[in-house]
């Protein structure tokens, strides 16, 4: 069933991202040919992301958070569904496809040391991109490198350093540099703090902010701590098996959250002002997504789940307000 289309309050600005309907599911197999189903990693996502805007996406780890990025960045194939990105639809496939995204979408991965080249100096990890997209010649090459490390926060003459000669902050920091030195409209950021010490978190946090506001770019920030989203984001979508839940602004997700699974996320989070606030504590382990329960997939652990959440369809979203929705059959008639 395609997802139904969250109307999200009409700012004058672009959609620099457009998901509908996204799916992307794996055919597994027992034995050479005999095919069981399909893993539905993403079953049916859209999303819209405004430039210059930040989306937080939450949730546990294997909701398919990181292959929802990944497909957007022609990473991991999909089954189903678009993806515009800047106006356009991505339709190629291949080396091809991954470049054409590349010019409009970077990411930003969890280990930064994974993700650069070991062999590379910074500053052919930072000119490889340019060169690849014919953006600028030798001299201006250069110039560009020395001007995006400055803006991250690093010295320009580090360029001739390898990346084992940094910490990992500043190996983060190479990474952002290099994701916004072709001059992306979005930055999809997969967990680009949780690798990471937690005394520079924050200032990786924050340079990404005051990059985002710098520079315009949109952010599509990943990430299972709802403190990092709660402090970046505009609106925050709420994943669980493989679909959207809930969405709304970032203060009617955390002051109103309205499907209960988004509300045992929240109240797990620990207040200060209020230490003897319960946690909603979720009934057993997050199924398989290779054999999801029928109705809505929360319901083996939701506390409030009735017949019809076990029986009936998948719930469609309910519009709470102009920018908040979420899929529970309890809210459906308000
Ligand atoms: Fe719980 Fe039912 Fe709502 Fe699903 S639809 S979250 S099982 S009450």
């Amino acid at each position: 069933m395609a997802e139904s289309m969250i109307k999200i309050a009409e700012v004058e600005r672009p959609d620099i991202l457009r998901i509908e309907d996204l799916r992307v599911h794996y055919p597994v197999r027992q034995g050479y040919s005999f095919r069981r189903g399909f893993l539905k990693a993403v079953d049916g996502v859209t999303l819209n992301l405004k430039a210059g805007e930040c989306l937080g996406l939450v949730g546990e780890s294997g909701c398919g958070k990181s292959t929802l990025a990944q497909s957007i960045l022609g990473l991991v194939p999909t089954s189903g569904g678009r993806i515009i990105l800047d106006g356009r639809e991505v339709v190629a496939a291949g080396r091809a496809g991954r470049l054409e995204r590349a010019r409009v979408a970077q990411m930003v991965f969890q280990d930064p040391f994974a993700s650069l080249n070991p062999r590379h100096t910074v500053g052919q990890s930072l000119g490889g991109p340019l060169k690849l997209h014919g953006m600028a010649d030798p001299a201006e090459r250069h110039h560009r490198v020395e001007e995006m490390m400055r803006k991250v926060g690093l010295r320009p003459d580090a360029v001739r350093r390898y990346p084992h000669e940094f910490s990992g902050g500043q190996r983060q920091r190479i990474c952002i540099a290099r994701a916004l030195i072709v001059e992306p409209k979005l930055v999809v950021c997969d967990e680009p703090v949780s690798a990471l010490d937690v005394s520079i978190r924050a200032q990786i946090i924050n340079l990404l902010l005051e990059l985002k506001n710098e520079l315009g770019v949109a952010l599509l920030m990943i990430s299972h701590d709802l403190g990092v989203v709660e402090h970046m984001c505009d609106r925050i979508a709420v994943m669980y098996l493989g679909r959207i839940v809930e969405q709304g602004h970032w203060n009617e997700i955390f002051t109103a959250p309205a499907h209960p699974y988004t509300q045992s996320l929240i109240s797990a989070i620990p207040d200060p002002m209020n230490p003897a606030a319960g946690t909603i504590r979720l009934r057993g382990e997050t199924p398989s997504a290779l054999d999801q329960p029928p109705g809505c997939a929360f319901n083996p652990r939701c506390d409030r789940a009735m017949p019809a959440c076990r029986e009936g369809s998948i719930p469609d979203f309910s519009t709470l307000s102009a920018t908040h929705a979420a899929r529970c059959h309890l809210l459906q008639g308000l």
